[in-house]
């Protein structure tokens, strides 16, 4: 077992690479670390293994504190590993923790982060395409975003403004005008082999937005033409000042 308690690292000029990082990795787990470049990926495994100092927190390592213990009386090792690979989620881990700025904002399996991000900032850090985050607000019994009229979601309240998540796997499109639809019309068309990701311009009174849809290769989605994006409502998150609203 790793336990890391308040685990901080400041380099000389105040960068603090690693910020008050409490994290527990069981004995023998699979444990993978993710965030985007500097979020402190690198001093955090160089702290584990004793190559950095911390400033203040402490390691434990199978019970025993090796805080101040050298590297090589920690019986710790590195390898290093390109990163590319994580946002398809082929990191077969059994937990993964995503980390910003020195925190952790997120930990669970693999699945648990990819269905249900916690917050904004995993939410468009993990998967292969960013998740639509298109802002709305709730009104008379409805989530009304970019247009669309959509289901309210359990645990918001009449009159707050919201960010509803969708990854555009979940995203159908329909040729004709529907009042649970994102309408918009279609300004880039990527072919991912088996699939499209079709990327659609909708007006709404935040500006014009983008909504992507990934859709199967016989839809034959035309650029330029309308389109209405339809979500699948069991699949959509909702967000509140950045967090998941859990019901
Ligand atoms: P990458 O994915 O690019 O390797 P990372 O997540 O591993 O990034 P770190 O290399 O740990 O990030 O860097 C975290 C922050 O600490 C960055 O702002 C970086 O510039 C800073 N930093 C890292 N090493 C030092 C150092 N020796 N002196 C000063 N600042 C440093």
């Amino acid at each position: 077992m790793i336990s890391l308690h308040g685990l901080t690292k400041e380099f000389p000029g105040g960068v603090r690479a690693v910020d008050a990082l409490d994290l527990e990795i069981a004995d023998g787990e699979f444990f993978a670390l993710l965030g985007p470049s500097g979020c402190g990926k690198t001093t955090l495994l160089r702290t584990i293994a004793g190559l950095e100092t911390p400033t203040s927190g402490n390691i434990v390592i199978g019970g025993t504190d090796v805080t101040a213990l050298p590297p090589g009386r920690r019986d710790v090792a590195m390898v290093f590993q390109d990163y590319a690979l994580s946002p398809h989620m082929d990191v077969m881990a059994d937990r993964i923790a995503v980390m910003s700025a020195g925190r952790i904002t997120q930990v669970g399996t693999p699945s648990q982060v990819f269905q249900r991000p916690a917050n904004t900032f995993v939410a468009s850090f993990i998967g292969s395409t960013p998740m639509n985050l298109l802002p709305g607000v709730a009104k008379d019994g409805a989530l009304r975003v970019a247009g669309a009229v959509l289901p309210m979601a359990p645990g918001v309240a009449e009159g707050e403004e919201i960010v509803y998540g969708l990854r555009p796997e979940y995203m159908d499109l329909s040729a004709s005008p529907r009042q649970d639809a994102f309408a918009g019309h279609v300004s880039v068309v990527e072919n991912l082999g088996t699939s499209y990701l079709v990327t659609l311009e909708v007006a709404s009174d935040a500006g014009d937005l983008l909504v992507q849809a990934v859709v199967p290769e016989d839809a034959e989605p035309t650029r330029g033409g309308p389109a209405w994006a339809v979500p699948r409502h069991d699949r959509a998150l909702v967000y509140r000042d950045g967090e998941l609203v859990v019901p």
